[in-house]
């Protein structure tokens, strides 16, 4: 029996943070399977070749240098009345609080073919090494199914690195969730020039093979086939980016309030279970838009979780304020990022406006400004804003981030158009004009023509 004040399973950004706010106040262990914490955001970026393979993993010294102890096992069995937790190793530590963070895991659909060599999804070690094997045995071609974030990072790193390679998803546009069909258009067609070969709204039914999957059919009954006799000669390679979902087994049994996506837990992160919190992938909450359940496994949502549990176990009162979203990707040399509500998830709670603006990064006069395009989603009622888009030829997260924080703290359009900005040649738009004040002049103009 090993005591343990603050006892965390997990090694995930989540449980790194609660390390690294408690460590010089408590004595903190983290549980945790791998040899290595990942950086899961530079992965595709490893199979690109941007950066080396070593740099994706998290130095141990990140945990240990807190002052927590580092425990490389999984726990297997936890027992909330004694207050206890054993591991795969054969040990049991006690805890007087424990903070799950056991994050999500990638879904594989339960679709034929699914277990066959070369089926993959995309989130460990593992998974990285075995795509970097067969990136450097020369596999002509990849399907990436899921154009989410993740599977266009992941479609584009296997392309440059000259495979062929297919993008899925059986939605109309590319990433569904976080942006609108008109935002993305002009991204799909520059995929498309790259290149990938881009098939939107339909589904993968099935995966053919003996052994290794030797091609993928669609739902229309198109058939993608990686070797030209149809053998099974591990040529290619398929990538489920379908979403994720919660780690959650080892609670299956136990008193712990759990739904589909997660663990149930109050602003506090406390469960239903007294001294246990629960933070990060593995967590059930809700949209701090409209207060119903939805999912938010990012890591932007999982750090400030794992401060919260944090100052909330050292006597601190903090309350989560829910998922907002945010979050950005990169098609070729469009940087794309969105938050809150997309126009079309809106329309299911709100009546809804939309105000559109299009400048440049820079003065248009200098050299290399580059376009850059924004949208505003609002509630036609309240004039509160809901959600946001950018697309531009430079980063986007510093607009993404201000539009979030119209959403957190319920600015209205109202409000947006007294908006005071800043400009200067080199880093913004003439003083004449700002994106998100010109957005929100058309919803206001809008607003007014109809009332
Ligand atoms: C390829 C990829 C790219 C991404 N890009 C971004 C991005 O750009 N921006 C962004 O915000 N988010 C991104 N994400 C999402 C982000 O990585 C996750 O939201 C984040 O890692 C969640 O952190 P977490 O600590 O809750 O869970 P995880 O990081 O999943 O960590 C969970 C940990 O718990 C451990 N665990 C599970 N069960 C047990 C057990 N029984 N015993 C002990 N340990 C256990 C796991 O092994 C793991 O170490 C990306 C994810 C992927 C896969």
């Amino acid at each position: 029996m090993i005591d343990i004040e603050v006892l965390i399973i997990g090694g995930g950004p989540a449980a790194i943070t609660i390390a690294k706010n408690i460590s010089n106040r408590k004595k903190v262990a983290l549980i945790r399977p791998e040899d290595y914490s990942m950086i899961y955001c530079a992965m595709p970026y490893v199979i690109e070749n941007i950066i080396p393979f070593d740099k994706s993993l998290k130095k141990d010294a990140i945990v240990t240098n807190t002052g927590a102890v580092l425990i490389r096992d999984k726990a297997i069995e936890v027992d909330f009345e004694s207050k206890s937790v054993v591991t795969a190793k054969g040990d049991c530590y006690t805890y007087e609080k424990l903070v799950i963070a056991t994050g999500a895991v990638p879904l594989l659909p339960p679709i034929e073919g699914s277990s066959l060599k070369g089926v993959f999804t995309f989130k460990t070690e593992d998974d990285l090494k075995s795509l970097l094997a067969y990136r450097d045995a020369g596999i002509k071609k990849a399907v990436v199914v899921g154009a989410g974030a993740i599977g266009i990072e992941l479609a584009q790193a296997l392309n440059n690195a000259k495979i062929e390679t297919y993008l899925i998803d059986m939605k109309s546009h590319v990433l569904p969730q976080m942006m609108d069909i008109e935002m993305v258009k002009d991204t799909q067609d520059t995929l498309k020039n790259s290149g990938i070969h881009l098939i939107l709204g339909d589904r993968v039914r099935a995966l053919k093979g003996e052994r290794a999957v030797s091609g993928v059919v669609l739902e229309n009954g198109k058939e993608i086939s990686f070797n030209a006799d149809g053998s099974d000669s591990e040529e290619g390679v398929v990538v489920f980016a379908v979403g994720m979902k919660p780690e959650i087994d080892l609670f299956k049994d136990t008193d712990l309030s759990v739904e589909k996506d997660g663990i149930i837990v109050n602003e506090k992160m406390e469960t239903n279970i007294k001294d246990v919190y629960a933070v990060g992938d593995c967590v059930q909450f809700k949209s701090g838009i409209s207060g119903n359940v939805i999912g938010g496994k990012l890591a932007t949502n999982a750090v400030p979780m794992g401060k919260i549990a944090a100052k909330n176990i050292l006597g601190d009162t903090r309350e989560y304020r829910g998922f907002f979203n945010g979050a950005a990707t990169k098609i070729e040399h469009y940087f794309i990022g969105g938050t809150g509500f997309t126009e079309k998830k809106s329309r299911e709670n709100f009546s809804v406006v939309t105000g559109y603006a299009e400048f440049t990064t820079a003065f248009p006069v200098m050299p290399f400004a580059k376009k850059v395009r924004m949208k505003l989603i609002a509630d036609k009622d309240s004039l509160r804003v809901l959600g946001g888009q950018v697309v531009g030829g430079e980063p986007v997260t510093d607009k993404v981030d201000l539009i979030t924080m119209a959403v957190q703290y319920g600015i209205k359009v109202s409000d947006l158009v007294h908006f005071s900005y800043s400009a200067q040649p080199y880093q913004s738009f003439f003083p004449a004009n700002n994106l998100m004040v010109a957005c929100a002049e058309e919803i206001l103009q809008k607003v007014k023509n109809v009332s």
